[in-house]
């Protein structure tokens, strides 16, 4: 990897900064100045040093986002912003991607990572990991609804869901609902709402396995996720 982009990931500024640090001739690699940015290091084994001072290597990265509608939750689209364009450069460079998927249109806590086994342990169908949405409903939710969703409801496609917890937070013409289900099925919280003849018109997500989403976070907002958030998930 690149010593310009190894001290940025490490939190020594963007890249340009960085170029600052290494012409300013504080930087050693093996004890060896190091002041080209493209030098490339293995950050394992070598041994890299900020004006005397060990840089110890974290690889990986976890950040809690607030996920806005109308960001695609991928690392590339075409025609739309993702929520990579979100990210500041000392994080960009880490190169994460989300875990899972929120629509377009849905928005709340999304994770993103480069740890492809933590994202992948997080997602596997095999874990049942819960996740919990709120969400407004065209329609008058009812108890119904809730036994329908306990037991699992067949979707267009001949899918039934896991037995889903279905609460009433307010019953009306629009219903405000919260829903946790431990799948994650494409269009997933819509599809069982069209199952019981009711349209989702808003969608947020609140909470992951037991990390509940940081109401701090402004909507496009995101931050690493303290040790004890990332215990919660592992
Ligand atoms: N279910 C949906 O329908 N959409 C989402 O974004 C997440 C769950």
């Amino acid at each position: 990897m690149r010593i310009d982009k190894l001290l940025a990931n490490m939190g020594y500024g963007t890249r340009k900064d960085v170029k600052k640090l290494l012409k300013g001739g504080i930087v050693r690699v093996n004890d060896e100045l190091v002041k080209d940015g493209k030098v490339h290091v293995n950050p394992k084994e070598d041994s890299v040093t900020v004006q005397g001072e060990l840089v110890e290597y974290k690889p990986f990265i976890y950040l809690i986002m607030n996920k806005p509608q109308g960001v695609i939750s991928a690392t590339e689209d075409m025609e739309h912003k993702t929520v990579i364009d979100l990210l500041r450069e000392e994080h960009f460079l880490y190169e994460p991607f989300p875990v899972g998927r929120l629509d377009k249109d849905t928005e709340g806590l999304l994770l993103l990572t480069n740890d492809g086994q933590f994202s992948h342990a997080l997602m596997s169908p095999k874990r049942h990991v819960p996740k919990t949405y709120v969400a407004e409903i065209l329609g008058e939710v009812n108890e119904r609804d809730i036994e329908l969703f306990k037991q699992g409801v067949t979707l267009e496609d001949g899918y039934t869901t896991k037995p889903a917890e279905l609460i009433i937070n307010k019953q009306a013409q629009v219903s405000e609902i919260t829903l946790t289900i431990t799948e994650g099925k494409y269009h997933q919280v819509k599809r069982m709402f069209a199952a019981v003849g009711k349209k989702v018109t808003f969608l947020k997500r609140i909470k992951v396995g037991e990390l509940v989403l940081d109401p701090t976070l402004e909507r496009g907002a995101y931050r690493e996720l303290t040790e004890e958030e990332y215990d919660l998930l592992t």
